[in-house]
């Protein structure tokens, strides 16, 4: 199966499936036997567990670069590191690279690739479930000590081979990442998909079957948004609901200290609060969430080892904030969501009664 992304100057797809690694391989050995040089650039963890894997099914030749595992990956010195290895390697603006792992990986290679010789195509196979977000659109960065993505580019790959193969090694806490962001794209598409969620008792509960419709769905809603509106001038800026406040946990906590997605989770209960305010989210929505998302295990404790001040800070520095407002994605109606700009007051607000719920 297959979902094309339309973005201005690409058209692309993504393949999804269970063991397509190979067929990619077969499928396009043409076109891949055409660069002069495939170069799959992993972590050290996802190569640990999947090498014998990717060596059975890629069949081409391939040159390998393994950089440290998860963010710490999404440096200038691993950026560094691999440009000059591609150097070394005598790699040309007729190579291509392949990203293997979640969504640092993908997002480093994505930015090497956008700028070693001013562009060389890029593939992405992500092997985790938050990476079926960060995969399609195009959004490459590495990160600078004063902020996450600061440094980037939009950047679409040439294909992306989502093989959920991968998905079976991963652990709990990766789940629950990636799982939030399936329910972020549940949240501002769908007025129906959310209960699916909602009469969930725990996580264990989620069948496999039922893990790759939902990925499935989350592809296609994100494809949807990124052909509206590639560069984020409008469309986009939806995707990042919940990531407000999340990104200001992440930043307060320590990267690296809370996962993405679970911050992002966190994130969607006060986005949820003010959407019950400024929207037509029926009362009491952000706590039926809350409930569910305590039952499928996040960990809201973080919330309580930051202070308000401290998360209002990374909010204001956040690049989506203009001009010292602060701009929340928020839902008008479930699946229907919209831009607001919100006081501090009524962010406090929330976050005082968040604060409440988790004690
Ligand atoms: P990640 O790449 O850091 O992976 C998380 C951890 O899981 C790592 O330790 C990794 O080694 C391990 N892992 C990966 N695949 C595995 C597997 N199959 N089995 C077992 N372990 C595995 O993180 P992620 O959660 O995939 O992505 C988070 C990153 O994505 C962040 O840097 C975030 O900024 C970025 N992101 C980018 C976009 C975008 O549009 N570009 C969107 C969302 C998130
Ligand atoms: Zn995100």
């Amino acid at each position: 199966m297959s979902i094309q992304v339309k973005t201005k100057d690409s058209v692309y797809e993504v393949y999804l499936g269970e063991n397509i690694l190979q067929s990619f391989c077969s499928r396009e050995t043409d076109k891949l036997s055409k660069y002069d040089q495939l170069v799959i650039i992993t972590d050290e963890h996802v190569w640990s567990l999947h090498e014998e894997y990717v060596r059975r099914n890629f069949t081409l030749p391939f040159k390998l670069y393994i950089v440290p595992n998860g963010e710490s990956c999404k440096t200038f010195e691993s950026y560094y590191q691999v440009q000059s290895f591609l150097l070394d390697e005598n790699c040309s603006r007729n190579s291509a690279l392949l990203a293997l792992g979640g969504g640092a990986v993908g997002d480093l290679t994505g930015f090497v690739a956008a700028t070693f010789m001013r562009g060389i195509p890029f593939y992405q196979i992500p092997t985790t479930i938050l990476a079926h977000d960060s995969a399609v659109g195009g959004k490459t960065a590495i990160n600078h000590p004063n902020g996450k993505n600061m440094i980037g580019a939009f950047y679409q790959p040439t294909e992306v081979i989502y093989d959920f193969h991968f998905l079976k090694t991963l652990p709990e806490g990766e789940i629950r990442s990636g799982l939030a962001e399936v329910i972020k794209h549940s949240l501002i598409s769908d007025t129906k998909w959310m209960d699916e969620f909602l009469n969930l008792p725990n996580l264990l509960a989620i069948e496999n079957k039922q893990l790759l419709h939902w990925i499935e769905k989350g592809i296609r809603v994100k494809a949807h948004i990124v052909e509206l509106d590639e560069k984020e001038q409008s469309y986009r800026k939806f995707l990042n609901f919940g990531h407000t406040y999340g990104h200001a946990i992440e930043a307060s906590v320590g990267y690296g200290q809370v996962t993405h997605g679970e911050a992002v989770m966190i994130g969607m209960i006060p986005a949820l609060m003010l959407s019950e305010l400024h929207g037509n989210v029926e009362k009491g929505y952000a706590r039926r969430v809350y409930d569910l998302a305590n039952r499928l295990g996040y960990n809201f404790t973080h919330v309580l080892h930051c202070s308000f001040e401290s998360l209002s800070m990374f909010m204001q520095k956040d690049k989506k904030s203009m001009n010292g407002e602060l701009h929340f994605a928020l839902l008008q109606e479930i699946g229907h969501p919209f831009m607001q700009k919100v006081s501090v007051e009524e962010i406090k607000s929330c976050d005082n009664q968040l604060r409440q719920w988790v004690k």
